[in-house]
């Protein structure tokens, strides 16, 4: 049966979320550097808003480069606790829409909607509600690809960023491939992009028309696969993938050091994270408390335990001691967040077995 697969990326992720919690960093050169904590030149460019883009700044760039291009960009720390939280919400927004949901990355989902789609009328319509949903639950904006397999959505997802939609039903998906530059299939790198241009092969076309055994000489099961996705055939499911942490953040009513009013304020968040780690069958074995100073900076303390527990108790006795690590710091915390990590699921009992195992 044909698949209508939707690819939804979030656009510029990380700074988005920055500039929505921040608004005077509006229309600013927002760079979000990951490194050593007292030495942002020694790090590297985590993420980058458009306007940074514009001086040339890019991901994965040495802060010290991009400090050169962008002399006045705002550089922060990442809040990955911040964006684990918006990025949860987002995904259970998606959930409401997909048949099967796999979250490829933290700001990016498939969406396998084929049971619920009868035609690419529709996906689009659904393409729309979850972007206006996105922007009016969360103030953010998207662009989502919808095709007829995963790699197509991701690179229609792509094609009009930011806060785009493009729509590739199975006819067009030729078509729509055929004048784009090979890297534009994910998983093409800058190594087989300059071997596959030294053959002449430029354009997505180019690729689709070129011998697939030369390709598969060349490039091994790669080359199979670049061939066929540049036909227009991908046959990988959307998969659901397996959670690595469950977490919650929340701004605290004041800034404070008060650490009852702290420490009362991660009471409802324990009882949630504990309530969906239980929905969800898993059980944890790391503990870990984020807090956000007044000055957003953020600091993280985790504690892992002997062994793998579901027990509410032993994160209620844990985070006071996570917490009381940052006591000595002068001030006041502004936002906090507490995770379960190193998951695993619940062993399942005896009754639940499926019966085709015994078959
Ligand atoms: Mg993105």
């Amino acid at each position: 049966m044909p698949q209508i697969v939707l690819h939804v990326d979030m656009d510029s992720f990380y700074t988005a979320v920055e500039k929505r919690e921040r608004p005077e960093l509006k229309d600013k050169p927002v760079i979000i550097i990951e490194g050593p904590q007292h030495n942002l030149e020694r790090g590297a460019v985590a993420a980058c808003s458009y306007e940074a883009r514009r001086f040339g700044v890019r991901s994965g760039m040495a802060a010290s480069a991009a400090h050169r291009l962008c002399p006045d960009g705002v550089y922060l720390k990442p809040n990955h606790m911040l964006y684990e939280e918006v990025s949860r919400r987002i995904m259970d927004i998606l959930r409401n829409y997909a048949d099967i949901i796999e979250e490829a990355s933290i700001d990016e989902a498939y969406l396998d909607i084929t049971s619920s789609t009868p035609d690419y009328t529709t996906a689009e319509k659904t393409a729309r509600e979850i972007k206006r949903v996105i922007k009016r639950k969360e103030d953010l904006t998207c662009s989502i690809g919808v095709a007829p397999n995963k790699t197509i959505a991701k690179i229609a997802s792509d094609y009009q960023k930011p806060d785009g939609l493009t729509v590739v039903t199975s006819e067009e998906a030729t078509k729509f491939l055929e004048p784009l530059p090979v890297d534009k299939i994910p998983g093409v790198g800058r190594k087989t992009t300059e071997e596959l241009n030294s053959l002449s092969v430029k354009t997505i076309g180019d690729l689709a028309r070129a011998s697939k055994a030369v390709l598969v000489q060349r490039f091994g099961k790669n080359g199979a696969w670049m061939w066929d996705a540049a036909n227009g055939v991908d046959e990988t499911p959307v998969q659901e993938v397996e959670k690595k942490s469950i977490g919650r953040l929340r701004t605290l009513d004041e800034d404070t050091k008060d650490l009852e009013k702290i420490l009362k304020a991660l009471e409802p968040m324990i009882d949630e994270v504990h309530t969906q780690a239980q929905d969800e069958g898993f059980l944890y074995q790391n503990i870990g408390v984020t807090v956000i100073f007044e000055d957003y900076q953020t600091r993280s303390k985790s504690k892992t335990l002997r062994e793998h527990t579901s027990s509410k108790q032993a994160i209620e006795e844990t985070a006071p001691h996570l917490v009381r690590a940052f006591e000595s710091d002068p001030r006041k915390i502004h936002r906090i967040g507490i995770k379960v990590a190193n998951l695993k699921q619940k062993q399942q009992q005896y009754g639940e077995t499926p019966l085709d195992k015994f078959l």
